[in-house]
């Protein structure tokens, strides 16, 4: 069975981070492992609090999964400072990790800061070169380019300057344009486009978390770049299609097995 570990914060209600992962892990039939970066207390109305895990012990999950099980592909969200990232690229360099993909998680869509505006520069010097693949949305992408983002052109400009920082493929998520959600994947050559049709609910939360830990698992199972990111936007749609009406707030995806 193919091994596929997150590296990513709890979210106590389930739908996002460490959660969701585990889920897509299972649905797409590899098997899941965790190091927890943070412990969030939130539901779907919002986060409430955030404690972030001690870079020591970080290091330290790290270092028990790769000096004990071979791991087929990697995924990295929510890492909140830059002691954080920097433990791990030093222990993904350490463990010489190929198969890594980046979900440069930045804000939630309530609002809360995941990542510290300091440690913004520390995820893309250290992180984005290490990712075999970086999944911004429109609001990350104008982080990292810091370039307005109003049309596809713009998002083809965008996914240019943020491949020339190092990672070898770029998938630019356009659900945040109107219209069409429409996902531009460039590995330098050749830009990608994937569609899907804008689904009328606001039962969201986690969609990114879901659709970075799906791409993931589909690399694992050798897939193909493209392949693996048309496989992977099929699902995340399906998971927003039956997404479920759970608390007041912004609702789960929905996961498959
Ligand atoms: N909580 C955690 C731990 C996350 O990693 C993320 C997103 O990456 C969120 C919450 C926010 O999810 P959303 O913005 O989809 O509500």
């Amino acid at each position: 069975m193919k091994k596929v570990l997150t590296i990513a914060g709890s979210d106590t209600c389930g739908g996002a981070g460490i959660q969701a992962d585990l889920k897509t892990f299972a649905a797409h039939g590899v098997y899941g492992m965790s190091v927890i970066t943070a412990v969030t207390a939130q539901n779907t109305q919002g986060v409430i609090a955030v404690q972030d895990i001690k870079p020591e012990i970080i290091g330290k999950q790290i270092d028990a999964i790769f000096e004990d099980i071979e791991v087929d592909a990697l995924k990295i969200g929510m890492v909140s400072v830059s002691e954080t990232i920097e433990t791990i690229r030093d222990r993904l360099i350490e463990h010489n990790v190929k198969r890594i993909v980046l979900d440069p998680v930045m804000i939630s869509k309530s609002g809360y800061p995941l990542l510290k505006e300091d440690a913004r520069k520390a995820l893309i010097t250290n992180l984005l070169p290490l990712a075999t693949i970086v999944t911004p949305n429109i609001p990350e992408a104008e982080t990292i380019t810091g370039r307005p983002i109003l049309n596809l052109r713009d998002v083809k400009e965008a996914a240019k300057i943020i491949l020339s920082l190092g990672p070898a493929c770029v998938l630019l998520k356009g659900g945040h344009l109107e219209g069409t959600a429409t996902d531009i994947l460039f590995d330098g050559k050749v830009f990608s486009e994937f569609k899907a049709p804008r689904l009328n609910t606001k039962n969201t939360h986690g969609t990114g978390c879901t659709l970075s830990a799906s791409i993931a698992a589909n690399l694992a199972k050798d897939m193909e770049m493209t392949r693996a990111v048309e496989a992977s936007k099929k699902y995340i749609t399906m998971a927003i299609e039956h997404s479920l009406e759970i608390g007041k707030g912004v609702g789960p995806t929905h996961h498959f097995y």
